[in-house]
C-alpha cells in the first residue's frame, strides 16, 4: 500500500470508531431512545437514580421521568392531588336497578325467628356499581344495599352493618386502606378494574378514559387506585400461602429483573414452581431469596449465572444464557476465540437435544468431555470474553451439566424468564412502582393471577371472591390445586 492509502485507511477507521464509540454512549438523555432502554446500572454513575443500598431510603432519589430536569421539583412533594387544587366529585347521577335489604333474620339473645312483620329501621344505605358478566354480555348495574335494626320482642336490638374487612395501615398517611362492604366499586368491578391494571398494564388514567367511553361510568382515579390495592390487599395472606408451596417443591426455577420504585433501582423476583408463582420486588441483597425460598430448601434450583445462587448445592445452570454468550463470540470477530464459540454452541445444543431423547451414557460421556476439553484449552486466552465464558463454564461445571444425570431437571430457565416478561413490559411502560405498599400490592397480585393460571382455575372468578371475602372479614379460599390434565 502507498502512504496515501494508508492515511486515507487509517482515516476511515478513525472516523468509523469515533461514529461508533458516540453512538455507544448515547442514552434517552441524549438521543432520540426512550428512557426505558437506558441501561438500569449506567444511571448509577450519572447521578440519577440510585440502587437501593443498606443505607439508603426511598427517598434518596427523583423519578427516573425527571432525568435532566431540576431535581427539587419532585423532592418531597408527594404524589395526587395538591393542596389548593380544586376538587373533583361524583358528577354521574347513579340509578339503582335492585335494592337489597340486610336485615338480622334471627335474635342473636334469644334466637326466636324475626319475622318481616316487626318495626324495624334503617341504619345505613348505599349504592354498590356491579359489573354483571352474563354469557356474551357486560353490564354495569347499580343495587342499593340498606342495612337494618331490628327488635326482638324480647327487647334486644338486632343490628345489620356492612362488615370491615382487611386494612393497610401506614403511619402518617392522611387516609388508610379499610376494605369494607360498604364501597360503590362491587367485587366483580374491582376485579376488572384490577384485571384492566395488572394484566392488561393500563395506567389509572387510561382505564378511567376505558370505563368512561365504553361502560358509560365516570369513577374518579383514586377510586380505580383503591379497587388495584384491594386486590393486592387481599392477595398478600394467599401469596404467604404460596410461598410455602414455592419452600416445599422439588424444582425451583428463580430469576431477577431490575425494578425501579419511585425511581430507586430495585429488583423483582420471581420463583416459578410447577403450579406455583411468585414475585417479589425487594433489595438486590441475597437476603430476599431467603425471602423466598428459605433457608433450608432441599430442592433443586434452576437459575442463571447472577452469584447469589451459588452457594446452593443442588443447581442446574440455564444453558439458553451460555448458548447466548458463545453465539455473541461466533458471530464476533474474536479469532480462535469465535471457533471455540462455535464448537461451544453446537455441542452444547447437542447435549439438550440428546439428553431429551434419551442417548446412551457413553455418548453423552464424550460430549460432556468435549465441551470440558474445549473449555480448558480456552481457559487462558488472551480475549477476556473468550477467556471469562471458558472460566465461567468450568467453574461451575458440576450446575452446568446437573441435568445430564438427572433428566427431570430442565436445561433452561425458560420458565422463570417467561414469568418476567409481563413485569418487564410493564416496568417499561410504567416506569415501576411508587410506594413499599404498591410494589409489595403489585407483586402480590401478579403471583395470585399468574399461579391461577399456571393452575388452570380462572383468575378472575377467583380474584372476586378473593375481595368479596377480605371486604366481609371472612376466612380467604385458597387457589385450588392444579387440577388434572
Ligand atoms: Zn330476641
Amino acid at each position: 500500500m502507498s502512504r496515501t492509502e494508508l492515511e486515507e485507511l487509517a482515516w476511515r477507521w478513525r472516523e468509523l470508531a469515533r461514529s461508533l464509540s458516540n453512538r455507544a454512549g448515547e442514552d434517552s438523555r441524549t438521543s432520540s431512545r426512550p428512557p426505558s432502554s437506558d441501561d438500569p446500572y449506567r444511571r448509577d454513575a450519572r447521578g440519577q437514580p440510585t440502587a437501593a443500598g443498606p443505607d439508603t431510603g426511598a427517598t434518596s432519589a427523583g423519578s427516573p421521568e425527571s432525568a435532566g430536569k431540576p431535581a427539587q421539583k419532585n423532592a418531597g412533594t408527594p404524589a395526587g392531588k395538591q393542596p389548593g387544587a380544586k376538587g373533583y366529585w361524583r358528577r354521574q347521577p347513579i340509578v339503582a336497578s335492585a335494592e337489597v335489604e340486610h336485615a338480622a333474620r334471627v335474635c342473636a339473645a334469644c334466637r326466636a325467628l324475626l319475622g318481616p312483620d316487626l318495626k324495624r329501621r334503617c341504619i345505613c344505605a348505599h349504592n354498590s356499581l356491579e359489573l354483571v358478566r352474563a354469557a356474551m354480555a357486560l353490564q354495569v348495574t347499580a343495587t342499593r344495599h340498606s342495612y337494618f335494626a331490628v327488635r326482638c320482642p324480647c327487647g334486644h336490638d338486632n343490628v345489620d352493618r356492612p362488615r370491615v374487612g382487611l386494612g393497610s395501615l401506614i403511619e402518617g398517611r392522611k387516609r388508610n386502606l379499610r376494605m369494607s362492604e360498604r364501597c360503590l366499586v362491587g367485587p366483580m368491578l374491582a376485579t376488572f378494574i384490577a384485571a384492566l391494571s395488572l394484566r392488561c398494564r393500563l395506567s389509572r388514567r387510561k382505564i378511567q378514559e376505558f370505563l368512561r367511553d365504553w361502560l358509560n361510568l365516570e369513577l374518579a382515579v383514586a377510586t380505580i387506585e383503591r379497587c388495584v390495592h384491594e386486590f393486592g390487599l387481599a392477595s398478600e395472606p394467599v401469596v404467604e400461602c404460596l410461598i410455602q408451596d414455592v419452600r416445599a417443591a422439588q424444582i425451583v426455577h428463580l430469576d431477577e429483573t431490575p425494578w425501579y420504585q419511585r425511581g430507586v433501582l430495585l429488583w423483582m423476583w420471581v420463583a416459578v414452581t410447577a403450579t406455583t408463582i411468585v414475585y417479589r420486588i425487594g433489595s438486590r441483597r441475597k437476603g430476599e431469596l431467603t425471602a423466598l425460598i428459605g433457608d433450608a430448601f432441599l430442592g433443586w434450583l434452576v437459575t442463571d449465572g447472577y452469584g447469589a445462587y451459588r452457594d446452593h448445592p443442588r443447581r442446574q445452570r440455564c444453558l439458553a444464557h451460555l448458548i447466548r454468550k458463545a453465539l455473541a463470540l461466533a458471530e464476533g470477530s474474536y479469532g480462535a476465540g469465535s471457533d471455540f464459540g462455535r464448537d461451544l454452541v453446537r455441542d452444547l445444543r447437542r447435549l439438550i437435544e440428546r439428553v431429551h431423547h434419551g442417548a446412551d451414557a457413553d455418548a453423552l460421556k464424550r460430549l460432556t468431555s468435549r465441551i470440558k476439553w474445549n473449555c480448558q484449552c480456552n481457559r487462558h486466552e488472551i480475549e477476556t470474553k473468550v477467556r471469562d465464558l471458558a472460566g465461567e463454564i468450568l467453574n461451575d461445571w458440576g450446575a452446568v451439566i446437573a441435568f445430564v444425570s438427572d433428566p427431570n431437571l430442565p436445561p433452561t430457565n425458560n420458565d422463570a424468564e417467561r414469568a418476567l416478561r409481563h413485569a418487564v413490559i410493564a416496568r417499561r411502560i410504567s416506569y415501576g412502582t411508587r410506594t413499599d405498599e404498591g410494589s409489595r400490592f403489585y407483586a402480590a397480585g401478579l403471583s395470585v393471577i399468574d399461579t391461577c393460571r399456571r393452575r388452570g382455575v380462572e383468575p378472575w372468578a377467583y380474584a372476586c371472591s378473593l375481595i368479596a371475602t377480605a371486604r366481609a372479614n371472612l376466612t380467604l379460599p385458597m387457589i385450588p390445586a392444579k387440577l388434572a390434565a
